[in-house]
């Protein structure tokens, strides 16, 4: 394998930090694979380990935001080095799908293990993705300010009786695209878009910061609703310092729409690249992120849960939560439905 200069320093800085432990025997003929991953948390160390010590293949590893690894992908074009591209968020998975960075898998194991509804597949694309664990984007309000009964389910957000009250992100970021994506799916564009001016109407300040900085914002009062992804919530819940506990104590947290279609929930997830150097081992890798094992490491990294039903994770603040009825609608369709949730965002002024 031929690196570009720049790579080689990479990949070279991230074996002497890793892989030092887990070298394959010296006679054997060294398997790699060069992993793209926008996920980076402690317990992906020990997966990668657990994968090169039951299959020999050694992974090289570039690990970077969505975006910059996107962008390095397109810039490498069809001379990349990358076999597997892991990103979250199925907007960006479909965004990676449409722009050809991904190939066909042909894998009956990943199609046995992997819910339909949670692949991006089929796509008239010829290229195909798989989601590896999911996250659900949930409503949390301020006890003092609003009841649960107030916040029960998306479209609440846009009630003029919840007139500056709601904070939020970017609607332009990934997380916002899918749901509002999701949102076009269920009430039709026109529906979403009347839902997201409505939305807009009700800002307590303009869109800024990320999920964590919504938790805050309702915590101190700035605002009485927010949406977040459920890992960020879950990590200030399992939090010891004084703040974060003193922000669960006034923030209430609402499974949305639990008597119509479900909690939107979306993905991490990945596929062998389009260009991938070593394809078996990339589909081998894959194939490794659906076994039992795997899903728990990728689950418990993240306080996400499992695509396969058959792995169990024990992570108590997660399980507080509460069981809910999560939205089947399929990922491929969020993914798509972006487009549509890009001109809504515009038109409702949600940037
Ligand atoms: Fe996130």
């Amino acid at each position: 394998m031929v690196l570009p200069a720049s790579l080689r320093a990479a990949f070279g800085a991230a074996l002497t930090g890793v892989f030092v432990a887990v070298a394959a025997p010296a006679a054997a003929q060294e398997q790699v694979l060069n992993l793209y991953s926008a996920r980076h948390y402690q317990t992906d160390e020990a997966l990668y380990q657990d994968f090169t010590r039951r299959t020999g293949i050694r992974i090289n590893r570039i690990e970077a935001g969505d975006e910059p690894l996107l962008e390095r992908l397109r810039t490498e074009g069809a001379r990349s080095p990358a076999d597997v591209l892991l990103l979250v968020d199925a907007a960006r998975l479909w965004k990676a799908q449409i722009d050809g960075l991904f190939q066909p898998v042909k894998s009956a194991l990943l199609d046995a293990r992997i819910p339909t509804h949670l692949r991006g597949k089929d796509d008239g694309q010829g290229s195909e993705w798989y989601g590896f664990s999911t996250r659900a984007r949930i409503i949390v309000y301020n006890k003092n300010k609003l009841k649960a009964d107030d916040v029960r389910d998306y479209e609440d957000l846009a009630k003029p009786s919840l007139k500056g009250q709601v904070c939020t992100r970017s609607g332009a970021h990934p997380y916002m695209l899918s749901l509002i994506g999701a949102m076009s799916e269920h009430l039709g564009e026109a529906g979403a878009e009347q839902w997201a001016r409505g939305v807009v109407g009700n800002f307590a300040r303009p869109p800024r910061g990320g999920d964590t900085d919504q938790i805050k914002a309702v915590a101190v009062g700035e605002c009485g609703v927010a949406l977040t992804n459920s890992y960020y919530l879950v990590r200030v819940m399992r939090s010891d310092k004084a703040e974060d506990k003193q922000a669960m104590a006034s923030i209430g947290i609402v499974w949305p729409n639990q008597k119509s279609w479900g909690t939107h929930v979306n993905v991490s997830g990945g596929g062998v690249t389009k260009n991938a150097p070593h394809r078996e081992a990339a589909i081998k890798f894959l194939e490794y992120l659906a076994s039992d094992s795997a899903q728990v490491y990728l689950a418990d990294g993240n306080n996400e849960w499992p695509v396969v039903k058959t792995a169990v994770t024990k992570n108590p603040v997660l399980d507080e939560l509460g069981p809910f009825k999560a939205d089947t609608l399929s990922i491929a369709s969020i993914g798509r439905a972006q487009i549509t949730a890009s001109k809504i965002i515009d038109r409702a002024g949600w940037r």
